[in-house]
């Protein structure tokens, strides 16, 4: 087994916990497509990845939406969505089997894809994919929620701190508004911004199997905090954040520990700024928990304080659907977790998330009457 599958791997107790959270195992009601037994099957093929055929490989793809909801509960460390993307990475045919579903699925995949293909990486934008990939990636939706909570007072804890902001790729080629919000607030605050040259988080491409290519995105975005004499760094992407928590390569613990620590969810900046609310806010607002904001998920904790009686539904077990690449390879697998998802939130006009790839997802399956977006496009 390799090192790199095998550290993913430990031994499973079968205590069941995984399978009460499994979004897909709850949406589909098979078994097979549990937590447990893409362990059992990693495991058996991890011994010999060699044996992996294209088709074990896009099957593996297909079984895991990446949502890390299993990792979260398992006592024994059993790393799921670890195993299932070292396996991709491990196998000989899987890129190319990766880049052919882009082409083959990319109708399909359209309206999601649009945010999806914007998030790949210039330099693997072959030749043949270039065009595809940019014109995907130039259909951004629609205009946007119009804002409705205006800040009035402003606490001082970060006056004058030097701090870096990590937009992420949707904020930064996609969807600018989040950006000038998120820099309006800031400057509210009294932070001072240092410029930054971060790069993609690379959580999308560690999930497919890209291992090395999303460590070394990790490296030159510690080199750029370390550079900037380890600030603290805003993060308004569920994703990213728990992208950027998981980086392993650090000079000492003593720095890994600064980096955890230096982790500032915007949400968590934001929560004592004093709001208030206009007339033309919606009174039936939902909120979409993102799998990856874990429990304690500032975001809910901010708009329940900001929008007190007006959020009148949430997720919490319920994932978005969006699956990462398991879009590619099994969207039919996605469509009833998605279709759950929406359930949850049927009373609700609005629909606010802080995470891109579940915005991406959320916005392409909307109902015509229910508008989503960042909860950053409704502060004014
Ligand atoms: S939660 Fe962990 S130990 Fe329990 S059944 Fe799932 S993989 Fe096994
Ligand atoms: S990562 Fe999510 S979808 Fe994949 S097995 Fe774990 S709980 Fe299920």
């Amino acid at each position: 087994m390799s090192d790199r599958i095998s550290q993913h791997a430990s031994h499973c107790i079968l205590c069941g916990k995984c399978l009460q959270v499994c979004p897909l195992l709850r949406a589909t009601g098979r078994e097979e497509l549990g937590p447990r037994s893409k362990s059992d099957l990693c495991r058996v093929l991890a011994e010999d990845p060699g044996r992996l055929s294209e088709v074990d490989a896009a099957r593996l793809a297909g079984l895991c939406l990446g949502c890390g909801r299993c990792r979260e509960v398992c006592s024994q460390g059993q790393d799921v969505p670890g195993l299932v993307a070292a396996l991709r990475g491990a196998h000989p045919n899987f890129r190319s089997w990766l880049w052919k579903t882009w082409l083959t699925r990319a109708r399909q995949l359209w309206s999601p894809g649009s945010k999806a293909a914007g998030l790949i990486p210039e330099r693997f934008r072959t030749e043949k994919l270039g065009p595809m990939l940019k014109m995907l990636a130039g259909m951004t939706g629609g205009p946007g929620l119009d804002p409705f909570l205006t800040p009035k007072t402003f606490p001082d804890t970060y006056r004058g701190e030097r701090m870096l902001l990590f937009a992420g790729c949707t904020a930064n080629y996609v969807q600018g508004r989040w950006l000038m919000a998120a820099l309006r607030l800031l400057d509210g605050l009294g932070a001072d911004i240092l410029p930054d040259g971060f790069v993609c988080c690379g959580s999308g491409l560690k999930g497919a199997g890209f291992a090395d290519e999303a460590g070394a995105m990790a490296e030159r975005n510690v080199a750029v905090w370390r550079e900037a004499g380890r600030p603290r760094v805003a993060v308004f992407c569920a994703s990213c954040l728990a992208g950027l928590a998981a980086y392993d390569r650090f000079e000492s613990d003593e720095e890994r520990a600064q980096w955890a620590e230096s982790l500032l969810p915007l949400s968590v900046a934001v929560r004592d700024i004093g709001f208030v609310i206009s007339d033309n806010a919606s009174e039936r607002i939902g909120y979409h928990h993102p799998c990856h904001a874990g429990k304690g998920d500032p975001d809910r904790v901010f708009l329940r304080h900001a929008l007190g009686d007006r959020l009148i539904a949430e997720t919490d077990r319920e994932c978005c659907g969006f699956g990462g690449v398991m879009r590619l390879a099994a969207p039919g697998l996605t469509e009833p977790v998605n279709r759950q998802c929406w359930d949850a939130l049927r009373d609700a006009d609005m629909v606010l998330s802080g995470c891109s790839a579940c915005l991406a997802q959320l916005s392409a399956t909307a109902p015509d009457r229910v508008k989503v977006g960042h909860w950053l496009e409704t502060i004014g």
